[in-house]
């Protein structure tokens, strides 16, 4: 990989962030995931791991645990499906960026509605998921995990200091 400049991500990174900036969304304290659907360097869905519309949430009121699993939340990446179907988004091609590895159930679903890759930089247990999208001729690409901090550098990059400059 090419050196970078100024801390600038890859394009991969740049979306396994916002995947990551999705799971602080998340609900249940068991385990907080976020999912970025891509097409084209194109934002289509994001979703993260959090209880039905009007539900309560783990945080509140504990989770709802069917052999050794929090069943209460839909997953991530059900909750970008949900989002693309709900906005009549068609996310075939797409890829999908997710800070863990699915379950098999979303592997399943993100397989169904056309997804073509997978870019994640944490494992799960469960490998049903990595057998099903070799299965499906998913492309699939584990990174390491991108930066936790954002460089948003006020001092140095604010346009109000480029004004003050240019005047
Ligand atoms: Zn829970
Ligand atoms: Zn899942």
């Amino acid at each position: 990989m090419a050196k970078k400049k100024n801390n600038r991500p890859t394009w991969d990174e740049y979306f396994l962030k916002l995947a990551m900036l999705a799971s602080e969304r998340a609900t249940c304290p068991r385990m907080h995931v976020g999912c970025v659907l891509v097409k084209n360097k194109f934002v289509l869905a994001t979703g993260y791991n959090g209880s039905l519309p009007g539900q309560p949430h783990c945080d509140d009121v504990g989770c709802l645990i069917v052999d050794n699993h929090c069943v209460r939340t839909n997953h991530a990446e059900i909750n970008a499906l949900v989002q693309a179907t709900t906005h009549g988004v068609n996310i075939m091609g797409t890829t999908a960026y997710i800070t863990n590895m699915s379950c098999t159930n979303c592997a399943k679903a993100l397989i169904a509605a056309g997804i073509k890759r997978v870019v994640v930089f944490s494992d799960y247990h469960d490998t049903l998921a990595t057998q099903f999208y070799i299965d499906a001729g998913v492309e699939m690409v584990k990174l390491n995990m991108p930066g936790k901090e954002i460089h948003y550098d006020l001092k140095n990059y604010s346009s109000a200091k480029r004004t003050k400059k240019s005047r």
